[in-house]
């Protein structure tokens, strides 16, 4: 990678991680200059001293001392002080990419959202030990360090050797010293940066198949903690199932010995160079004193000074190729997060309407779920009239959460059109259109925070309203129980909390739709964790609770629709039939077929 690159790479990796600049840039700037300060003071004092106390300068070479303590005190203070602030900065940082990568993943569009690439990138920014921030810093710094270090080391190195007295007597004691030196550091500079390359691109190959396994590890241990399973493993007696894989990705890890044993020879024949380089110029040094050039003390700077120049310089180098390799990958979460939220452009507002006047149609619609190429829905037309309840009924498999997935506009339909009071629904603000909607989606989430978030699904809730809607559902006497009422935490994720049954979670699920107040109210299978008496409050209490809204209501158990004004009964994606409970049982149709099987085992 070329320079200018690297630097446009690496400044836009210091604003991704949004840091305060300046404090960021002089960080990097202090704690390495400081760090790199130390063993020329040190060179340069240990010289002094040494010839003061040669040649009988008490007095200059105590001098030479203090000097160098007072030094190496102020530049230790620098450089401890700026990796400490390093480690905070770095640290917060890392937060900071995780929270805004969650944050996207919160707002963007579902369909993007649940594509596997989108998944296994937020998965990483976690995960990847390719993608941490906070690596990146003390990279950067490091490169930063070893760069002036190779440059001080350098520059110290010629003047040197030009303030030399030199008699043209030969090699050793002639000015030719210097581009000797020049040209093997250069040579050296090549010749590593290939290799270093080359050792890069392996690395970074490594490291892709080594996240694969460390994805497989992350996602087997997770079961330890993962209560939701934690019966499940006891039960089927899963322990020996999942520690054979957990042991499984070793194989992996035997694989990745291999590349990390090519890895090895690389960077040796990158050793082997640098010592090559660093004999010339002990072979050099060693001359300039066997002809008198230089003296004793001058020795210990020269040979420190090459040390230090050599082996920084490869150090520079294993960091640059290390961090080109990383910085691209690091850098496609700072496009993920800047990517635009959504693909809809719509801008028009939704109608306010007290009356709840919308009417929504869907005009020929197909589907198919993106990198698929089958239709789960077929030429779907259907209008919702305003008030109406409709049902929709069907086998598994059939297309109706699908359909409501489209209602919602969590994908786009294939083919035609859905409608809301006339206008293409892709035409509205997505925000606006999405506020229409109340739904209990068949697995619907709640989260680990207090009774009052999880209804509300915000932070201003109405507290009457709260109330309403867990008096509506029954579940309101139960939280009252709860020693923090409507502030009682759900779940254990964060410390403790409450754990609330199936039918509890699902009628609460229920409340937060009612909470919402949206002119539609979609409920997709919403008893399937109720008692029986709890389902029949549900069927019975269906207009109360949906408040004369218009309401589509899913189930696959035929009985449970005959409160509804239209069932629709959906068959390997397309309607089947439509019309009341009694119209359709007076046909001989799936409905009827379906409701006579149910009936022998439920007993309706
Ligand atoms: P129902 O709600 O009637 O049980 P769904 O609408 O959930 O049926 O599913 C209809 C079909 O679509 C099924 O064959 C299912 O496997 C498939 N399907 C559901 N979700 C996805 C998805 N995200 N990606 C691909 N196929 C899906």
């Amino acid at each position: 990678m070329r320079l200018r690159d690297f630097v446009k790479k690496a400044v836009r990796f210091l604003n991704m991680a949004q840091v305060e600049h300046r404090k960021v840039f002089l960080i990097l700037l202090f704690g390495p200059v400081a760090s790199c300060a130390v063993p020329f003071v040190h060179l340069v004092c240990y010289a002094g001293i040494l010839d003061g106390m040669l040649t009988g300068r008490l007095e200059y070479a105590v001098r030479q001392l203090l000097w160098m303590l007072g030094l190496t005190f102020v530049c230790g203070l620098t450089t401890k002080g700026c990796w400490h602030a390093l480690e905070v900065v770095s640290e917060s940082c890392r937060d900071t990419v995780w929270q805004r990568t969650a944050d996207k993943a919160f707002r963007m569009e579902y369909e993007e959202y649940e594509k596997k690439e989108t998944l296994d990138k937020i998965r990483r920014v976690r995960q990847s030990h390719r993608a941490d921030v906070r690596r990146h810093f003390y990279q950067i710094y490091y490169l930063i360090e070893m760069g002036l270090y190779t440059l001080t080391a350098l520059v110290f190195l010629i003047l040197l050797f030009a303030s030399m007295d030199y008699e043209n007597r030969n090699f050793f004691t002639s000015w030719q010293g210097i581009p000797f030196l020049l040209a093997v550091s250069l040579l050296m500079l090549i010749a590593g940066n290939r290799v270093g390359a080359k050792a890069g691109k392996l690395r970074t190959a490594f490291m892709e198949k080594a996240e694969g396994a460390e994805a497989l590890r992350v996602y087997y241990t997770g079961f330890a903690h993962a209560l939701e399973s934690a019966m499940d493993i006891r039960i089927f007696h899963m322990q020996d199932l999942l520690w054979k894989k957990c042991t499984d990705t070793g194989k992996i890890e035997d694989e990745l010995w291999k590349d990390g044993k090519k890895i090895g020879v690389l960077q040796g024949i990158f050793q082997l160079i640098s010592g090559i380089g660093t004999l010339c110029a002990y072979v050099l040094i060693v001359g300039k004193a066997w002809y008198g050039v230089i003296s004793v003390g001058d020795v210990l700077l020269y040979i420190g000074a090459i040390n230090t120049f050599f082996s920084s310089l490869s150090n520079c180098m294993y960091a640059w190729n290390s961090l080109s390799g990383s910085l691209d990958y690091v850098l496609t979460f700072d496009d993920f997060i800047g990517s635009g939220y959504m693909n809809y452009d719509g801008t028009l507002p939704i109608e306010k309407r007290d009356d709840g006047e919308y009417e929504l149609e869907f005009e020929h619609v197909s589907f198919s779920y993106p990198d698929t190429d089958q239709e789960v829905l077929h030429d779907i037309s259907l209008k919702l009239h305003v008030g109406e309840k409709l049902a929709l009924v069907g086998r598994n498999g059939a297309g109706k959460t699908t359909l409501i997935k489209l209602l919602c506009r969590l994908y786009e339909p294939t083919k035609g059109r859905i409608l809301l009071n006339g206008v293409d629904i892709s035409l509205y603000d997505y925000g606006e259109y999405t506020s229409i909607f109340s739904v209990v989606f068949q697995d619907f989430g709640l989260l680990a925070f207090s009774v009052r978030d999880n209804v509300a699904a915000g932070e201003d809730g109405e507290e009457r309203r709260i109330w309403e809607a867990l008096e509506k559902v029954e579940l309101a006497e139960r939280i009252r129980r709860l020693p923090e009422g409507l502030d009682s935490r759900l779940f254990h994720e964060n410390g403790d909390g409450v754990s609330l049954s199936g039918g509890e979670a699902q009628k609460l699920a229920i409340a937060r739709a009612l909470y919402k107040n949206a002119p539609f109210v979609i409920l997709d299978e919403p008893a399937s964790a109720l008692d029986p008496l709890a389902e029949a409050q549900v069927y019975e209490n269906f207009d109360r609770l949906v408040n004369g809204k218009t309401a589509v209501y899913i189930s696959h158990r035929m009985s449970s629709c005959q409160f509804c004004d239209r069932i629709l009964v959906l068959d390997q994606g397309r309607i089947a039939q439509q019309g009341s409970h009694e119209e359709l049982m007076a046909r001989d149709g799936i409905y009827a077929r379906l409701y006579q099987a149910q009936a022998r085992h439920y007993g309706f």
